[in-house]
């Protein structure tokens, strides 16, 4: 499973739970939303909330 909390890109700020962040990504050909997650780890750029405003 997803053990390693996924950090914003720019801050390295940990995003937990019901956060709000950013993702920039092509979108993937998959099916099923774990293969979505794994994707946005790999290939996904993601920003908290703070660093998206602030750009
Ligand atoms: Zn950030």
């Amino acid at each position: 499973m997803l053990n390693r909390a996924p950090e914003c890109a720019s801050c390295g700020k940990e995003i937990s739970g019901n956060d709000v962040v950013y993702v920039k990504l092509r979108y993937p050909k998959m099916k099923g939303f774990a293969e979505v997650k794994s994707y946005l780890r790999n290939e996904g750029e993601m920003l908290c909330e703070t660093c998206q405003k602030s750009r």
